[in-house]
């Protein structure tokens, strides 16, 4: 395992609510974290069938780019009922035609395909967000963090915090969404706790761990 030994990163990510909760995460352990978006990089093509593949694509162009570690994160929601789907496509799902995204859309699509599936109890409803962050150095080392937090699709959407799809996932043992919770409670870790709730939290707290501990 390799360790970090700058003070300086790069989030490798255009997805302004992964960037802030990259930078909400990051920031209390005394990192500068630039991203991709505000370097002008350009986004490469999610051409991997798994969320480890597509971490890597990312992580490893934004390092390359910059000369400096990058920490890319692919993530998204697999639903039982619907085969693991969108998964990996989780983002594809929002697309509209003229390259924007829509997420109050990918909800309905969500619901929709649920609803073919006649999934109408809790019960039907099970998934989970992954998370996998990829640390990649310009030499092309990388390591590998994931998180999973299991919960239940849940319509109508609830709460406007957030962003994506928290509006409908509701996780395993609580009472509200993500899209409820401020953001420090759906991420549920500061550095040196034990527990954490999101997915992303629970990833970060791996790489923390594993990269920047002794
Ligand atoms: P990626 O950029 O290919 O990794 O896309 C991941 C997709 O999953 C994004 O479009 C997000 O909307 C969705 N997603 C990932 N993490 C979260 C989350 O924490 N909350 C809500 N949606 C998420």
């Amino acid at each position: 395992m390799r360790k970090l030994d700058t003070r300086t990163i790069v989030v490798a990510s255009h997805n302004a609510g992964k960037i802030r909760e990259i930078r909400d995460l990051i920031g209390p352990l005394g990192f500068e974290a630039r991203s991709a978006a505000d370097l002008n990089f350009i986004e490469p093509d999610e051409t991997g069938t798994t969320f480890e593949e597509n971490a890597a694509i990312k992580a490893l162009a934004s390092a390359k780019a910059a000369g400096l570690p990058a920490l890319s994160d692919d993530s998204g929601i697999v639903i039982d009922a619907l085969g693991g789907a969108p998964g990996v496509y989780t983002a594809n799902w929002a697309e509209k035609a003229d390259g924007s995204r829509d997420f109050a859309m990918a909800m309905e699509k969500v619901e929709h395909a649920l609803g073919e599936k006649g999934a109408t109890a809790p019960a039907d409803r099970t998934a989970r967000f992954v998370s996998v962050l990829c640390l990649a150095w310009p030499d092309g080392h990388t390591e590998m963090f994931r998180g999973e937090i299991e919960g239940t699709v849940v319509w109508p959407p609830r709460g406007s915090q957030g962003f994506g799809y928290d509006p409908i996932f509701q996780p395993e043992g609580h009472a509200v969404t993500f899209g409820e919770m401020s953001a420090e409670e759906k991420h549920g870790w500061k550095p040196g706790e034990a527990q954490a709730l999101s997915h992303r939290a629970r990833a970060f707290k791996r790489f923390v761990e594993t990269c920047l501990e002794a």
